[in-house]
């Protein structure tokens, strides 16, 4: 044991001293600071690989199937019915027709995501996938960044 203190008192701390060296007084004042150059964030760590971070939703890839919505242990997806449009459709013969198509996609609350993964395992699109983007605090969970859709 007075081994292991004498190793601990000579060794430097491996927490990453993030975003600052020193809590400050005022976050919203130290990010004002940096914001005007006069302070420096501390780089986070790099990610590791495969690391689970914000989710990234490849819109036109989703055919709307709602598989993901069933999956999402947290009901942090929800499904969006866009009102019918009328779109043209050319047969083999060449002859054009009307047809209404409903458009469904989805709409992700990141807030309540708890970033498990399970709805990019069933998605069969490849429509959903995980960024490396982490730093999501914010004051309201139904901020614009907050929302992936
Ligand atoms: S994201 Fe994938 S699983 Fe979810 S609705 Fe779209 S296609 Fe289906
Ligand atoms: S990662 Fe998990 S919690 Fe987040 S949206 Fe997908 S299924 Fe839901």
């Amino acid at each position: 044991m007075f081994k292991e203190i004498l190793v601990q008192s000579v060794k430097k701390p491996v927490t990453n001293l993030f975003p600052a060296v020193r809590l400050p007084k005022s976050i919203t004042g130290f990010l004002g600071d940096v914001a005007n150059g006069k302070a420096t964030i501390t780089p986070p760590v790099a990610e590791p690989k495969a690391f689970r971070g914000k989710i990234v939703y490849d819109r036109a890839a989703c055919n709307g199937c709602g598989l993901c919505l069933k999956v999402c242990p947290a009901h942090a997806i929800e499904q969006v019915v866009y009102p019918p449009v009328k779109i043209s459709v050319t047969d083999a013969e060449g002859n054009v027709s009307e047809k209404t198509k409903t458009e469904k996609r989805i709409r992700i609350y990141v807030a309540s995501c708890i970033f498990c993964g399970q709805c990019i395992d069933i998605c069969s699109k490849d429509a959903l996938s995980m960024s490396n983007e982490f730093l999501l605090a914010t004051e309201d969970r139904f901020a614009e960044s907050q929302i992936v859709e």
